[in-house]
């Protein structure tokens, strides 16, 4: 007896046409129509076959198709949006033929908690090949940005799909974005995210699709980056440090960085303090945040743990807060009247 086929899709301009479904603005839907391309984010993410599969925001379903195609062991797809509940239900149905799986949450892909959704046998040790666990998602822009930032958070702490490994993942970008995500030392759209991004993974760019292959059309075109997380990161310090680092650093681009990296401490010991950090770095100064290899910032961060270590105080300084400091006679001539931490997982500016 012959396997069973999976039984052919229709069009998602069909499909939107039988469920009268259209994209809703105001949750920055855009929908991929054509099957050539949503084919080829599916055979640069890697072999499905028999696989573990995460898509984020399947909408009408155009890159499920692709990935259902391939026929993985088990496809969990989570979406925000309810309405597109029919056609996923059909697309479950349709797989279900072929004896596969496919489970749908409707939630938040920024509140879902990933850990809970993969089987423990699919576990891989961080130092062996990535398990057969695959992250994909077409999601808006708005998304895309603070969701890379959080699943970064994760990869470093191997938190969520990278408890089972160095999980891959293949998401799309505003084209500018995915731009400076890859963006090499010294390139123009050298920014922070291209230093968090490669402190902890390996991002390539796929591909770039023209804006007209969406319906409604975006402004921009859209860039296809995969991100497979390194056996040894660029740097070992933590997340949250390294961050903070790397956002002074990139608070003025044009300027020397050491102008940046002096908005670390108050003003009373600002210009003493960044020297330090340059010295304790054998950085120069006069080079433009621009110019940093993620090593130089690691450096940079290794200089600051030492000198928050002596003067732990210095740690809570806040730039951004305007009411931070008041002079005192202690031990370090500074009191913190009012600190508060940035939340860098809710910051999209990057
Ligand atoms: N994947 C489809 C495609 O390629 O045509 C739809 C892409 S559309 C740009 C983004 C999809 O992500 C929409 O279906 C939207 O409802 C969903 N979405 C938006 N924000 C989301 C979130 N926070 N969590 C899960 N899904 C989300």
């Amino acid at each position: 007896m012959s396997a069973p086929r999976l039984p052919p899709f229709p069009s998602i301009r069909d499909i939107l046409k039988l469920y009268n479904l259209n994209a809703v603005k105001r949750l920055s839907q855009n929908f991929l129509m054509d099957k050539n391309l949503t084919d080829k984010i599916i055979r640069k993410t890697g072999d499905l076959a028999g696989t573990q599969v995460l898509e984020v925001g399947p909408g009408p379903g155009p890159i499920t198709q692709s990935i259902l195609k391939q026929i993985p062991k088990r496809l969990v797809v989570v979406e925000k949006d309810p309405r597109f509940k029919p056609v996923l239900d059909m697309l479950a149905d349709s797989f279900s033929m072929v004896n596969g799986k496919m489970d749908i949450l409707y939630n938040d892909i920024m509140k879902t908690d990933m850990e809970t959704l993969f089987p423990a046998e699919y576990k891989k040790d961080w130092n062996d090949k990535s398990p057969h666990i695959y992250l994909v998602g077409n999601l808006p822009f708005s998304v895309s940005t603070p969701l890379i930032i959080k699943w970064l958070h994760a990869i470093a702490e191997h938190r969520g799909p990278w408890a089972f490994g160095r999980t891959k993942m293949t998401l799309t970008f505003q084209k500018e974005v995915a731009e400076r995500l890859v963006a090499k030392p010294s390139e123009d759209q050298r920014c922070r995210l291209s230093i968090m991004a490669q402190a902890w993974t390996f991002p390539v760019l796929r591909f770039i699709i023209p804006g007209k292959a969406f319906v409604p059309k975006p402004d921009v075109d859209v860039g296809v980056v995969s991100f497979v997380p390194l056996v040894k990161p660029r740097t070992q310090h933590d997340f949250k440090l390294f961050e903070k680092i790397t956002r002074h650093l990139f608070s003025f681009r044009q300027k020397y960085s050491i102008r940046c990296i002096e908005t670390l401490f108050p003003l009373y010991c600002r210009k003493e303090l960044g020297l330090m950090m340059y010295k304790l770095s054998d950085l120069d100064p006069t080079m433009r945040p621009t110019q940093f290899t993620v090593e130089d910032v690691d450096r940079l961060t290794t200089a600051y743990k030492y000198l928050t270590e002596k003067h732990p105080e210095i740690n809570l300084y806040n730039y951004r807060s305007s009411r931070h400091l008041l002079p005192l006679s202690n031990t370090t001539d500074v009191v913190i009247q009012e600190c508060t931490e940035l939340d860098l997982l809710k910051e999209t500016s990057i």
